[in-house]
């Protein structure tokens, strides 16, 4: 909970300033701010505007006194505030204000990359519809109501869609950084899940274990460790991999291009009719540019089958082998495209 001053409003740097950070408790403590201060707003690095000092001689003596909240203004649950620390926090992991800040990480591009979840369309989906309250809910979205919405076309109903479906496919460790594990990063996730072939494999590591990976220290291992030991939160895991195909793992295949950051990495593909839009050569550059491979022939390691005009009978094929995804060249392009 940071404390925000609503100020009559004035120009600062050019720029009208109506708020300014207060920080924390105990800076309007130490300050003794009061609510009808005449106060001194500065910009940190000239962004955020912040009380920079009280006009103590302008008092009336109208001024109130600051009182704190002692519960989440969101989900109204008692704050903690814990030792050596300035912040009171809402520790309520249901708070749709925790749930909000969790899908938005989840959803975001280095995490599972879900393009058809802006902040608006979150901010909406959590606070207003209340369709989402945990990651899970994400894979579970009432689409046919999605389309009742103003503002809501087939075409973006389409691209939510699309882009949730192609986070299932993601490599694990971008899971594993999306979950939002206190102290795990983007690299500190990279580095867990190659020590590991799912990542709910975790569950079994002891904090002595954690501390033998890379770049892990106590505090992280402590943290990964309590994440692993609720079982909820292995439940989620589960949930998200068995009934909603999410993938957890990490192949050899993908260990090998973790290193690459391309948009297909650790996919293969395969291309089957006559391309429209670029030559197959061309084709095969694109997908080994975006850290892809190309096959020679439909297996089951095959990720997507790319079709152009006039397919073979590899589609069919593809369709019984059930686990290649079937797209178009243009579908193909998008998956590449920025
Ligand atoms: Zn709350």
């Amino acid at each position: 909970i940071t404390p925000v001053a609503k100020l009559e409003p004035v120009p600062v740097g050019g720029v009208m300033v109506s708020s300014a950070s207060m920080f924390n408790e105990d800076f309007i403590k130490d300050k003794d701010i009061r609510i009808g201060d005449t106060v001194v707003v500065g910009r940190a690095g000239d962004v955020i505007p912040y009380i920079s000092d009280i006009i103590y001689d302008d008092r009336t003596g109208e001024e109130q006194p600051v009182k704190f909240p002692t519960h989440c203004p969101v989900c109204d649950s008692e704050l903690v505030r814990a030792e050596e620390e300035a912040a009171w926090r809402c520790v309520n992991s249901a708070c749709p204000a925790q749930v909000f800040e969790r899908i938005l990480h989840f959803v975001s591009k280095d995490a599972m990359d879900i393009s058809g979840l802006g902040k608006a369309i979150v901010e909406r989906f959590i606070f207003k519809e209340e369709w989402i309250k945990s990651i899970l809910d994400i894979y579970d979205l009432p689409y046919d109501e999605i389309r009742e919405l103003e503002g809501f076309g087939e075409k973006s109903v389409e691209k939510l869609i699309n882009s949730i479906e192609n986070s299932k496919s993601r490599l694990a460790y971008r899971l594993l950084f999306g979950l939002g594990i206190r102290y795990v990063g983007e690299t500190t996730a990279r580095n867990l899940a190659e020590e590991v072939h799912c990542i709910e494999d975790l569950k079994d590591w002891d904090i002595e274990k954690l501390l033998t990976v890379n770049d892990i220290g106590p505090k992280v291992a402590q943290s990964v460790y309590n994440y692993f030991q609720q079982e909820e939160n292995i439940e989620t895991i589960l949930t998200l991999k068995n009934k909603y195909g999410v993938n957890t793992c990490t192949d050899k295949q993908q260990k090998s291009d973790v290193e690459g950051d391309g948009k297909l990495a650790g996919a293969t593909l395969l291309f089957t009719g006559s391309l429209q839009q670029m030559a197959r050569h061309e084709a095969k550059e694109m997908v080994e540019a975006n850290g892809g491979k190309v096959a020679s022939a439909l297996s089951s390691k095959v990720d997507y089958l790319v079709v152009g005009e006039e397919p073979g009978s590899k589609v069919d094929k593809a369709k019984k082998l059930g686990t290649v995804k079937i797209i178009t060249e243009d579908d193909f392009l998008k998956m590449i495209a920025d």
